[in-house]
Protein backbone atom coordinates (compact mmCIF):
# COMPACT_ATOMS: atom_id res chain seq x y z
CA UNK A 1 0.00 0.00 0.00
CA UNK A 2 1.18 3.46 -0.75
CA UNK A 3 1.96 5.89 1.90
CA UNK A 4 2.72 9.70 1.05
CA UNK A 5 4.38 11.92 3.09
CA UNK A 6 2.01 15.27 2.80
CA UNK A 7 4.87 18.10 2.28
CA UNK A 8 4.22 20.93 3.77
CA UNK A 9 5.54 22.71 0.90
CA UNK A 10 1.90 22.81 -0.80
CA UNK A 11 -0.03 23.34 2.16
CA UNK A 12 -2.98 25.67 1.89
CA UNK A 13 -6.40 26.09 1.97
CA UNK A 14 -6.93 25.71 -1.94
CA UNK A 15 -4.51 22.91 -2.37
CA UNK A 16 -6.18 21.26 0.53
CA UNK A 17 -9.66 22.26 -1.11
CA UNK A 18 -8.25 20.66 -4.71
CA UNK A 19 -6.91 17.39 -2.93
CA UNK A 20 -10.49 17.02 -1.39
CA UNK A 21 -11.48 16.72 -4.51
CA UNK A 22 -9.46 14.27 -6.02
CA UNK A 23 -10.18 12.33 -2.71
CA UNK A 24 -13.88 11.90 -3.30
CA UNK A 25 -13.42 11.76 -7.47
CA UNK A 26 -10.71 8.83 -6.46
CA UNK A 27 -13.29 7.05 -4.14
CA UNK A 28 -16.09 7.28 -6.36
CA UNK A 29 -14.17 5.76 -9.17
CA UNK A 30 -12.12 3.12 -7.03
CA UNK A 31 -9.19 4.45 -7.70
CA UNK A 32 -6.74 2.17 -6.39
CA UNK A 33 -4.14 2.37 -3.85
CA UNK A 34 -0.90 2.14 -6.21
CA UNK A 35 -2.36 4.76 -8.18
CA UNK A 36 -4.06 7.08 -5.87
CA UNK A 37 -0.75 9.38 -4.51
CA UNK A 38 1.23 9.35 -7.64
CA UNK A 39 -2.03 10.48 -9.82
CA UNK A 40 -2.61 13.24 -6.77
CA UNK A 41 0.78 15.29 -6.38
CA UNK A 42 2.66 17.72 -8.12
CA UNK A 43 5.38 15.82 -10.00
CA UNK A 44 8.06 18.65 -9.27
CA UNK A 45 8.29 21.91 -8.80
CA UNK A 46 11.05 24.97 -8.80
CA UNK A 47 10.90 28.12 -6.93
CA UNK A 48 12.87 31.44 -8.09
CA UNK A 49 14.41 34.46 -6.71
CA UNK A 50 13.79 37.31 -9.42
CA UNK A 51 16.02 40.24 -8.88
CA UNK A 52 14.50 43.19 -11.03
CA UNK A 53 16.02 46.69 -11.40
CA UNK A 54 13.13 49.07 -10.66
CA UNK A 55 12.52 52.39 -12.19
CA UNK A 56 14.47 54.19 -8.86
CA UNK A 57 17.29 52.46 -9.42
CA UNK A 58 16.70 50.09 -6.55
CA UNK A 59 16.40 46.65 -6.58
CA UNK A 60 13.28 44.11 -5.72
CA UNK A 61 13.48 40.48 -5.56
CA UNK A 62 10.48 38.94 -7.06
CA UNK A 63 9.33 35.00 -5.92
CA UNK A 64 8.47 32.69 -8.88
CA UNK A 65 7.30 29.14 -9.06
CA UNK A 66 6.80 26.75 -11.38
CA UNK A 67 4.71 23.57 -10.68
CA UNK A 68 4.23 20.45 -12.96
CA UNK A 69 1.70 18.52 -11.86
CA UNK A 70 1.79 15.17 -14.40
CA UNK A 71 3.48 15.08 -17.08
CA UNK A 72 2.44 11.55 -18.61
CA UNK A 73 0.67 12.19 -21.71
CA UNK A 74 2.41 14.67 -23.08
CA UNK A 75 4.33 18.34 -22.15
CA UNK A 76 2.56 19.84 -18.97
CA UNK A 77 0.49 22.79 -20.32
CA UNK A 78 -1.26 25.95 -17.67
CA UNK A 79 -0.93 29.52 -17.50
CA UNK A 80 1.52 32.18 -15.33
CA UNK A 81 -0.32 33.94 -12.96
CA UNK A 82 1.04 37.30 -11.96
CA UNK A 83 -0.88 38.60 -8.77
CA UNK A 84 0.55 39.48 -5.17
CA UNK A 85 -1.56 36.93 -3.68
CA UNK A 86 -0.27 34.05 -5.00
CA UNK A 87 1.42 31.09 -2.90
CA UNK A 88 3.25 27.88 -4.42
CA UNK A 89 0.52 26.16 -2.51
CA UNK A 90 -2.08 27.78 -4.98
CA UNK A 91 -0.13 27.27 -8.69
CA UNK A 92 0.13 23.92 -7.05
CA UNK A 93 -3.64 23.14 -7.08
CA UNK A 94 -3.83 25.06 -10.22
CA UNK A 95 -1.38 23.08 -11.81
CA UNK A 96 -3.65 20.00 -10.44
CA UNK A 97 -7.04 20.79 -12.14
CA UNK A 98 -4.58 21.99 -15.11
CA UNK A 99 -4.21 18.00 -15.42
CA UNK A 100 -7.85 17.28 -14.96
CA UNK A 101 -9.01 19.78 -17.31
CA UNK A 102 -6.49 18.56 -20.55
CA UNK A 103 -7.06 15.25 -19.82
CA UNK A 104 -11.07 15.82 -19.97
CA UNK A 105 -10.99 17.24 -23.10
CA UNK A 106 -8.59 15.24 -24.43
CA UNK A 107 -5.76 17.15 -25.15
CA UNK A 108 -2.58 15.64 -25.44
CA UNK A 109 -0.65 17.21 -22.05
CA UNK A 110 -0.30 17.15 -18.43
CA UNK A 111 -0.94 20.00 -15.77
CA UNK A 112 1.05 22.74 -14.91
CA UNK A 113 1.03 26.58 -13.53
CA UNK A 114 3.12 29.35 -12.98
CA UNK A 115 3.29 32.39 -10.66
CA UNK A 116 5.13 35.21 -9.50
CA UNK A 117 4.23 37.26 -6.22
CA UNK A 118 4.00 40.62 -7.76
CA UNK A 119 1.28 43.75 -7.93
CA UNK A 120 1.95 43.69 -12.47
CA UNK A 121 -0.73 47.14 -11.62
CA UNK A 122 1.98 48.44 -9.80
CA UNK A 123 4.92 47.78 -11.86
CA UNK A 124 5.92 49.79 -15.11
CA UNK A 125 5.91 48.20 -18.38
CA UNK A 126 9.92 47.84 -18.00
CA UNK A 127 9.96 46.18 -15.04
CA UNK A 128 7.39 43.99 -16.24
CA UNK A 129 9.08 43.35 -19.18
CA UNK A 130 12.77 42.33 -16.52
CA UNK A 131 10.32 40.69 -14.22
CA UNK A 132 8.92 38.23 -17.37
CA UNK A 133 11.91 37.85 -18.76
CA UNK A 134 13.98 36.98 -16.08
CA UNK A 135 10.68 34.40 -14.66
CA UNK A 136 11.86 32.69 -18.47
CA UNK A 137 15.70 32.86 -18.18
CA UNK A 138 15.20 30.94 -14.68
CA UNK A 139 12.77 28.20 -16.17
CA UNK A 140 15.02 27.81 -19.56
CA UNK A 141 15.98 24.55 -18.53
CA UNK A 142 12.40 23.63 -16.63
CA UNK A 143 9.74 23.86 -19.88
CA UNK A 144 9.98 23.80 -23.71
CA UNK A 145 7.32 22.40 -26.48
CA UNK A 146 7.96 19.42 -25.26
CA UNK A 147 8.41 19.53 -21.78
CA UNK A 148 6.17 22.12 -20.53
CA UNK A 149 4.75 25.28 -22.33
CA UNK A 150 3.40 28.12 -20.33
CA UNK A 151 0.31 30.53 -21.29
CA UNK A 152 -1.50 33.59 -20.03
CA UNK A 153 -3.40 33.45 -16.89
CA UNK A 154 -4.72 36.01 -13.79
CA UNK A 155 -2.40 39.10 -14.33
CA UNK A 156 -0.24 38.25 -17.63
CA UNK A 157 -1.11 38.82 -21.39
CA UNK A 158 0.10 38.05 -24.69
CA UNK A 159 2.64 41.37 -24.21
CA UNK A 160 4.30 39.15 -21.32
CA UNK A 161 4.12 35.77 -23.72
CA UNK A 162 6.06 37.54 -26.59
CA UNK A 163 8.50 38.67 -23.98
CA UNK A 164 9.20 34.83 -22.78
CA UNK A 165 8.96 33.81 -25.79
CA UNK A 166 11.82 36.16 -27.14
CA UNK A 167 13.67 35.34 -24.00
CA UNK A 168 13.52 31.39 -24.22
CA UNK A 169 14.32 31.85 -28.51
CA UNK A 170 17.59 33.63 -27.38
CA UNK A 171 18.62 31.36 -25.18
CA UNK A 172 18.47 28.09 -27.72
CA UNK A 173 19.66 30.52 -30.80
CA UNK A 174 16.71 30.20 -32.69
CA UNK A 175 12.93 30.96 -32.85
CA UNK A 176 10.64 28.20 -30.76
CA UNK A 177 7.33 29.92 -30.98
CA UNK A 178 6.28 26.45 -29.37
CA UNK A 179 7.34 27.56 -26.09
CA UNK A 180 4.71 29.35 -25.14
CA UNK A 181 0.75 29.90 -25.88
CA UNK A 182 -1.52 32.78 -26.03
CA UNK A 183 1.16 35.05 -27.74
CA UNK A 184 0.19 38.38 -29.94
CA UNK A 185 -0.80 36.59 -33.05
CA UNK A 186 2.50 38.27 -35.56
CA UNK A 187 4.77 35.50 -33.19
CA UNK A 188 2.88 32.71 -33.88
CA UNK A 189 -0.06 33.31 -31.88
CA UNK A 190 -3.33 31.35 -32.77
CA UNK A 191 -6.45 33.34 -33.94
CA UNK A 192 -9.07 33.71 -31.30
CA UNK A 193 -6.66 32.78 -28.70
CA UNK A 194 -7.25 35.97 -26.96
CA UNK A 195 -10.72 35.45 -26.48
CA UNK A 196 -10.78 31.44 -26.13
CA UNK A 197 -11.65 31.43 -22.85
CA UNK A 198 -14.29 33.84 -22.39
CA UNK A 199 -15.91 32.45 -25.93
CA UNK A 200 -15.85 28.93 -24.63
CA UNK A 201 -17.66 29.60 -21.44
CA UNK A 202 -20.40 31.79 -22.91
CA UNK A 203 -20.99 28.65 -25.47
CA UNK A 204 -21.55 26.26 -22.72
CA UNK A 205 -23.65 28.51 -20.93
CA UNK A 206 -25.82 28.66 -23.98
CA UNK A 207 -25.75 24.71 -24.42
CA UNK A 208 -26.79 24.23 -20.78
CA UNK A 209 -29.24 26.91 -20.79
CA UNK A 210 -30.72 25.59 -24.07
CA UNK A 211 -31.32 22.39 -21.71
CA UNK A 212 -32.65 23.99 -19.08
CA UNK A 213 -34.98 25.75 -21.90
CA UNK A 214 -34.44 29.32 -20.97
CA UNK A 215 -34.20 31.46 -23.78
CA UNK A 216 -31.53 33.98 -24.41
CA UNK A 217 -33.50 36.69 -24.76
CA UNK A 218 -34.74 36.06 -21.19
CA UNK A 219 -31.09 35.29 -19.92
CA UNK A 220 -29.87 37.82 -17.10
CA UNK A 221 -26.37 37.53 -16.02
CA UNK A 222 -23.64 38.71 -13.38
CA UNK A 223 -19.68 38.35 -14.29
CA UNK A 224 -17.32 38.90 -11.47
CA UNK A 225 -14.02 39.91 -12.58
CA UNK A 226 -13.65 42.14 -15.85
CA UNK A 227 -10.14 40.46 -16.83
CA UNK A 228 -9.92 38.55 -20.47
CA UNK A 229 -12.18 35.55 -19.31
CA UNK A 230 -14.39 37.73 -17.35
CA UNK A 231 -14.77 40.34 -20.59
CA UNK A 232 -15.10 38.37 -23.19
CA UNK A 233 -17.71 36.46 -21.39
CA UNK A 234 -19.81 39.21 -20.93
CA UNK A 235 -19.29 40.37 -24.30
CA UNK A 236 -20.25 36.87 -26.00
CA UNK A 237 -22.88 36.50 -24.00
CA UNK A 238 -24.44 39.49 -25.02
CA UNK A 239 -23.77 39.18 -28.44
CA UNK A 240 -25.79 35.88 -27.93
CA UNK A 241 -28.56 37.87 -26.84
CA UNK A 242 -28.46 38.05 -23.15
CA UNK A 243 -28.35 40.90 -20.99
CA UNK A 244 -25.78 41.70 -18.84
CA UNK A 245 -26.81 43.46 -15.52
CA UNK A 246 -23.65 43.45 -13.61
CA UNK A 247 -19.77 43.08 -13.77
CA UNK A 248 -17.12 43.92 -11.63
CA UNK A 249 -13.12 43.94 -10.97
CA UNK A 250 -10.81 44.63 -7.86
CA UNK A 251 -11.95 47.67 -7.58
CA UNK A 252 -15.71 47.04 -7.68
CA UNK A 253 -18.97 46.64 -9.68
CA UNK A 254 -21.32 48.05 -11.73
CA UNK A 255 -24.82 47.01 -11.74
CA UNK A 256 -27.34 48.22 -14.35
CA UNK A 257 -30.79 45.87 -14.35
CA UNK A 258 -31.85 47.29 -18.36
CA UNK A 259 -28.02 46.13 -19.31
CA UNK A 260 -24.79 47.24 -19.44
CA UNK A 261 -23.26 48.33 -22.59
CA UNK A 262 -19.90 45.52 -22.71
CA UNK A 263 -18.37 47.74 -25.71
CA UNK A 264 -18.61 50.81 -23.63
CA UNK A 265 -17.41 49.45 -20.53
CA UNK A 266 -14.32 47.18 -22.65
CA UNK A 267 -12.90 50.41 -24.17
CA UNK A 268 -13.32 52.72 -20.54
CA UNK A 269 -11.00 49.80 -19.37
CA UNK A 270 -8.71 49.96 -21.69
CA UNK A 271 -8.16 53.62 -21.16
CA UNK A 272 -8.62 53.81 -17.31
CA UNK A 273 -7.54 50.33 -16.77
CA UNK A 274 -10.21 49.60 -14.16
CA UNK A 275 -13.71 49.56 -13.79
CA UNK A 276 -13.98 52.12 -11.32
CA UNK A 277 -16.09 54.91 -11.52
CA UNK A 278 -17.42 53.70 -14.82
CA UNK A 279 -21.34 55.52 -15.73
CA UNK A 280 -22.85 51.72 -17.10
CA UNK A 281 -25.30 51.54 -13.66
CA UNK A 282 -24.92 51.99 -10.08
CA UNK A 283 -21.90 50.90 -7.86
CA UNK A 284 -22.02 47.44 -6.17
CA UNK A 285 -19.54 44.95 -4.50
CA UNK A 286 -18.63 42.28 -5.27
CA UNK A 287 -19.85 40.30 -2.82
CA UNK A 288 -23.50 41.48 -3.10
CA UNK A 289 -22.96 41.49 -6.65
CA UNK A 290 -22.49 37.47 -6.36
CA UNK A 291 -25.95 37.46 -4.65
CA UNK A 292 -28.01 39.44 -7.14
CA UNK A 293 -31.04 37.48 -9.12
CA UNK A 294 -29.88 36.46 -12.05
CA UNK A 295 -29.87 33.64 -14.64
CA UNK A 296 -26.40 33.07 -15.12
CA UNK A 297 -23.58 33.85 -12.59
CA UNK A 298 -19.95 33.70 -13.98
CA UNK A 299 -17.45 34.04 -11.43
CA UNK A 300 -14.08 35.05 -13.71
CA UNK A 301 -11.78 36.17 -11.17
CA UNK A 302 -10.06 34.15 -8.70
CA UNK A 303 -10.53 30.90 -5.91
CA UNK A 304 -13.04 30.31 -3.39
CA UNK A 305 -15.51 33.15 -3.71
CA UNK A 306 -18.82 30.62 -3.51
CA UNK A 307 -18.54 29.57 0.08
CA UNK A 308 -20.39 27.93 2.32
CA UNK A 309 -21.14 31.50 3.48
CA UNK A 310 -23.20 32.83 0.35
CA UNK A 311 -24.07 29.51 -1.40
CA UNK A 312 -27.48 29.25 0.31
CA UNK A 313 -28.01 33.12 -0.88
CA UNK A 314 -27.15 32.72 -4.75
CA UNK A 315 -30.50 33.39 -6.63
CA UNK A 316 -28.77 32.43 -10.01
CA UNK A 317 -29.80 29.24 -12.12
CA UNK A 318 -26.29 28.54 -13.32
CA UNK A 319 -23.14 29.39 -12.11
CA UNK A 320 -20.40 29.25 -15.04
CA UNK A 321 -16.85 29.01 -13.41
CA UNK A 322 -15.37 31.03 -15.93
CA UNK A 323 -12.72 30.98 -13.23
CA UNK A 324 -10.76 28.11 -12.15
CA UNK A 325 -11.93 27.23 -8.16
CA UNK A 326 -13.97 29.94 -7.37
CA UNK A 327 -16.73 27.16 -5.46
CA UNK A 328 -15.16 25.62 -2.14
CA UNK A 329 -16.11 22.19 -1.37
CA UNK A 330 -18.50 23.48 1.20
CA UNK A 331 -20.26 25.33 -0.92
CA UNK A 332 -20.52 22.76 -3.82
CA UNK A 333 -22.59 20.96 -0.70
CA UNK A 334 -25.11 23.36 -0.06
CA UNK A 335 -25.82 23.81 -3.86
CA UNK A 336 -26.03 20.08 -4.20
CA UNK A 337 -28.51 20.30 -1.11
CA UNK A 338 -30.62 22.99 -2.52
CA UNK A 339 -30.65 21.30 -5.95
CA UNK A 340 -32.08 24.44 -7.60
CA UNK A 341 -28.84 25.67 -9.31
CA UNK A 342 -26.76 23.64 -11.94
CA UNK A 343 -22.76 24.36 -12.00
CA UNK A 344 -20.66 24.15 -14.98
CA UNK A 345 -17.46 23.10 -13.11
CA UNK A 346 -14.64 25.05 -13.71
CA UNK A 347 -12.20 22.40 -15.71
CA UNK A 348 -15.58 21.98 -18.24
CA UNK A 349 -16.22 25.72 -18.15
CA UNK A 350 -13.13 27.52 -18.93
CA UNK A 351 -11.12 24.70 -20.94
CA UNK A 352 -12.01 26.80 -23.96
CA UNK A 353 -8.82 28.57 -22.94
CA UNK A 354 -6.37 25.97 -23.47
CA UNK A 355 -8.46 24.05 -26.12
CA UNK A 356 -7.16 27.02 -28.57
CA UNK A 357 -2.91 26.98 -26.69
CA UNK A 358 -3.50 23.38 -27.94
CA UNK A 359 -4.14 24.38 -31.56
CA UNK A 360 -1.67 27.64 -31.15
CA UNK A 361 0.88 24.86 -30.37
CA UNK A 362 -0.21 22.75 -32.80
CA UNK A 363 0.09 25.38 -35.57
CA UNK A 364 3.64 26.70 -34.26
CA UNK A 365 5.09 23.27 -34.17
CA UNK A 366 3.45 22.41 -38.13
CA UNK A 367 3.65 26.77 -39.12
CA UNK A 368 0.31 25.79 -40.75
CA UNK A 369 -1.81 28.31 -39.81
CA UNK A 370 -5.73 28.47 -39.30
CA UNK A 371 -8.45 30.88 -40.19
CA UNK A 372 -10.92 32.10 -37.53
CA UNK A 373 -13.40 30.47 -38.38
CA UNK A 374 -11.48 27.49 -38.50
CA UNK A 375 -10.56 27.51 -34.66
CA UNK A 376 -13.84 28.68 -33.27
CA UNK A 377 -15.49 25.64 -35.23
CA UNK A 378 -12.62 23.12 -33.60
CA UNK A 379 -13.16 24.60 -30.37
CA UNK A 380 -16.60 24.64 -30.34
CA UNK A 381 -16.63 20.69 -31.60
CA UNK A 382 -14.70 20.13 -29.01
CA UNK A 383 -16.23 21.64 -26.55
CA UNK A 384 -19.80 19.85 -27.30
CA UNK A 385 -17.95 16.26 -27.00
CA UNK A 386 -16.64 17.30 -23.53
CA UNK A 387 -19.89 18.80 -22.34
CA UNK A 388 -21.87 15.55 -23.89
CA UNK A 389 -19.27 12.99 -22.13
CA UNK A 390 -19.60 14.66 -18.38
CA UNK A 391 -23.46 14.55 -19.10
CA UNK A 392 -23.38 10.91 -20.00
CA UNK A 393 -21.39 10.16 -16.68
CA UNK A 394 -23.01 12.54 -14.92
CA UNK A 395 -26.34 10.14 -15.37
CA UNK A 396 -24.50 6.76 -15.84
CA UNK A 397 -22.88 7.36 -12.32
CA UNK A 398 -25.55 10.30 -10.76
CA UNK A 399 -22.62 12.02 -9.83
CA UNK A 400 -23.11 16.26 -9.66
CA UNK A 401 -21.52 17.46 -12.79
CA UNK A 402 -18.29 18.26 -10.93
CA UNK A 403 -17.28 14.91 -9.83
CA UNK A 404 -18.79 13.83 -13.33
CA UNK A 405 -15.73 15.85 -14.92
CA UNK A 406 -13.48 15.32 -12.16
CA UNK A 407 -13.68 11.49 -12.71
CA UNK A 408 -13.24 11.31 -16.10
CA UNK A 409 -10.14 13.71 -16.20
CA UNK A 410 -8.51 11.96 -13.05
CA UNK A 411 -9.69 8.34 -14.60
CA UNK A 412 -7.59 9.19 -18.01
CA UNK A 413 -4.59 10.33 -16.04
CA UNK A 414 -4.47 7.22 -13.74
CA UNK A 415 -5.02 5.18 -17.03
CA UNK A 416 -2.33 6.96 -18.56
CA UNK A 417 -0.28 6.26 -15.41
CA UNK A 418 -1.13 2.83 -14.73
CA UNK A 419 -0.17 2.04 -18.72
CA UNK A 420 3.37 3.79 -18.19
CA UNK A 421 4.33 1.45 -15.56
CA UNK A 422 6.52 2.47 -12.61
CA UNK A 423 9.86 3.27 -14.48
CA UNK A 424 12.64 1.65 -11.30
N1 LIG B 1 -4.53 29.84 -17.70
C1 LIG B 1 -5.54 29.18 -18.49
C2 LIG B 1 -6.24 28.11 -17.68
O1 LIG B 1 -6.31 28.18 -16.49
C3 LIG B 1 -5.00 28.71 -19.84
C4 LIG B 1 -3.89 27.73 -19.79
C5 LIG B 1 -3.26 27.43 -21.13
O2 LIG B 1 -3.74 27.95 -22.14
O3 LIG B 1 -2.28 26.68 -21.16
O4 LIG B 1 -6.82 27.20 -18.22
Amino acid sequence: MSKVIVSSLYDSDVFRMACRQFDKAADAINLSEALRDRTKYPRRCLAVSLPIKRRDGSITVFEGYRVQHNLSTGPSKGGIRFHQNVTLGEVAALAMWMSWKTSLVGLPYGGAKGGVICDPNQLTDAELEHLSRRYMQEMVNFVGPHVDVPAPDVGTNEKIMAWMMDTYSNHVGHVESAVVTGKPIALGGSQGRREATGAGVAYLAKKYLEDLKVPMGKTTVAVQGFGNVGSETALALSRYGARIIAISDYTGGIYNPKGIDINKALNYVRYQKTLRDFDGGEAISNEALLELKCTVLAPCALERVITDKNAGRLKCRLIAEGANGPTTNAADRVIEERGDIEIIPDVLCNSGGVIVSYFEWLQNLSNYYWTRDEVMEKLFGMLDRAKDSVEAQKRKFKFSRRLAALTLGIQRVADAKQSRGLFP
